[in-house]
């Protein structure tokens, strides 16, 4: 059904169960490939007006931090026995995967409902609601 899936992974909970459908669905389909994009945003803090620098040691821990998520990823698809490419990108998540799903030519994006920060009660986080908003191919949001 779809060959090209593409999993927006941000080691939520919700990413964590998204992964579990990605497995899936890639091994329903012969030939079928798995990408995961991790996108990293550099902490920006806003003072009055403009943005404020933010220490070296700060964003290399970001850095780092992706580098393990990435590394978690790549770990728990292979213990399902399926191979993936995992990509770490840096930019505003929606938009990184958006980009990323053009550029490789997906053919669905799998995102869970809500990730690592956001309020309990909206039922989408802000990156799967734009990705769900803006995306011109299927998206699985899952719960
Ligand atoms: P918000 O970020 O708006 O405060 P939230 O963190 O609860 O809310 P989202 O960030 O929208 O919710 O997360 C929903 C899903 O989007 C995640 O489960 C994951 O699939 C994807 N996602 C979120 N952040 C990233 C990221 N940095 N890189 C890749 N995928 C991401
Ligand atoms: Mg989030
Ligand atoms: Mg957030």
């Amino acid at each position: 059904m779809f060959s090209k899936i593409l999993l927006a992974y941000d080691g939520s909970k919700a990413a964590n169960e998204a992964l579990e459908k990605a497995v899936q669905l890639v091994n329903l389909t012969a030939g079928a490939e798995l990408r995961v994009v991790h996108a990293f945003d550099f902490p920006r803090v806003f003072v009055g007006e403009g943005l404020a620098p933010i220490p070296a040691s700060i964003n290399k821990e970001y850095y780092d931090l992706s580098n393990q998520t990435a590394e978690e990823v790549k770990n728990k698809i292979a213990q399902f026995g399926v191979e993936a490419v995992v990509d770490v990108i840096q930019g505003s998540p929606a938009e990184v995967i958006l980009d990323y799903a053009a550029e490789h030519g997906s053919d669905v994006i799998i995102v869970g409902s809500r990730g690592l920060g956001g309020i309990r009660e909206f039922v989408l986080g802000s990156v799967s609601h734009n990705v769900v908003q803006h995306a011109e191919i299927p998206v699985l949001v899952v719960k």
